[in-house]
């Protein structure tokens, strides 16, 4: 790694996690499983209080999973929020189940519950209900879970919590990844607590858990020899990455406020550039801040483009917002249900931009990144 550059968001270790790892290998359990594994799902239970977890080898996997433990098959039409990473939708295909998106709301880029309404209306007009509803907490920060959960109630309909960006988010105080059905969350090496792969399934259901921890575990029956009826997975996280996973379950706390830190500094740093505005925070939760996206105003002349190669130039990490899945090759055969005329999804990615919101940044690296993003938005030369 190139020690100068400043990134979106990079691994940050506390200390604790080669201690871990020492004693995974102190006591030979490099696999399969072990300590560290149960310790880990144990203390993630802990820290979002709730009652069943099971540790897998990535977030993707998690996702899966819990479309499995719900049944979904061929044909099945499966709702998943239209801003997110193809992660959140890629397992619905891998059960030859039909993915249709949802609209974000504009005042937090998450799902909008007035088009999950509409996408209801059709299914139900329809006599096809939806299996399940992929609710994607972005960017660290929660959905309006309480106008979406009423709508899926009323049909019936279990929320899977895609929270793989939003570990420590919280929503009217409840964890993100706890209020639906199944939650999942990931470790995967740019999110806020990393154990360079990872992920995790989050319910309340432990019977399920259970289910899905026979499923990760190449669905091995119980008997003396390898006896198999069903379809199983090898999803499991290894001992030795749930030892960094413990390591960083200890500062993710510390993470969490300087992600915050980083936000409110761009936030100070942009408040007087009409043409710049922050993703909008929502009065219901508290977010995580795992990145710090802007959007620039309609009527400016730049595009995230010119912010991104400005910056590209000067060894700085930044991003366009994730390119929604409706306007994916690979996805835009799906249906797409929107609030109104003008998909939300597709403004926020045409003028959205993800800035560095790397944890290891200093307040001096975070200055430079504001002044170079005044630059382009003024036409300064350097
Ligand atoms: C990272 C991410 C995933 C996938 O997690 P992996 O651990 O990388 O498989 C899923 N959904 C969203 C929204 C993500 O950001």
């Amino acid at each position: 790694m190139n020690n100068n550059r400043i990134y979106l968001s990079s691994p940050h270790m506390g200390g604790l996690e080669k201690e871990y790892i020492k004693e995974a290998f102190d006591t030979n359990w490099i696999a399969p499983l072990g300590k560290n594994v149960d310790e880990f799902e144990n203390e993630v239970l802990d820290y979002v209080k709730s009652k069943g977890a099971l540790a897998l080898s990535s977030g993707t996997s998690a996702i899966h999973l819990a479309l499995k433990l719900l049944s979904i098959s061929e044909g099945d039409y499966v709702f998943c929020s239209d801003l997110t990473f193809a992660a959140s939708c890629n397992p619905i295909l891998y059960e030859k189940g039909i993915p249709i998106f949802i609209d974000s709301e504009k005042d937090s880029w998450n799902m909008s519950y007035k088009a999950l309404e509409k996408a209801f209306n059709f299914a139900r007009e329809n006599n096809k209900l939806p299996k399940a509803v992929i609710v994607v907490h972005l960017y660290g920060q929660s959905a309006d879970m309480d106008n979406i959960k009423k709508i899926c109630d009323e049909y019936k309909v279990p929320i899977i919590e895609d929270a793989a960006e939003s570990l420590g988010a919280m929503y009217k105080g409840t964890m993100t990844g706890t209020i639906g059905k199944y939650g999942i969350y990931s470790f995967n090496g740019n999110k806020i607590i990393t154990t360079s792969g990872g992920g995790m399934l989050i319910s309340e259901d432990i019977e399920s858990i259970n289910k899905a921890r026979f499923l990760a575990t190449q669905a091995r029956e119980n008997k003396p020899y390898y006896q198999h009826k069903e379809l199983g997975y090898n999803y499991r996280l290894s001992n030795v990455l749930a030892g960094i996973g413990r390591g960083q379950l200890r500062v993710l706390e510390d993470r969490i406020k300087k992600k915050k830190e980083i936000f409110c500094r761009y936030l100070d740093g942009f408040k007087k550039l009409k043409e710049i505005s922050m993703m909008p925070i929502r009065e219901y939760g508290s977010p995580n801040f795992w990145l710090s996206c802007i959007r620039i105003n309609d009527n400016s002349k730049v595009n995230p483009k010119d912010i991104i190669d400005k910056l590209n130039e000067e060894n700085i990490e930044a991003r366009h917002i994730w390119k929604p899945m409706h306007m994916q090759p690979l996805y835009k055969k799906y249906m797409f249900f929107k609030e109104g005329d003008e998909a939300i999804s597709e403004q926020i990615f045409k003028e959205g931009v993800c800035l560095p919101s790397d944890t290891k940044m200093t307040e001096e690296e975070q200055e430079k990144v504001i002044s170079l993003v005044r630059r382009v938005i003024y036409k300064e030369k350097v």
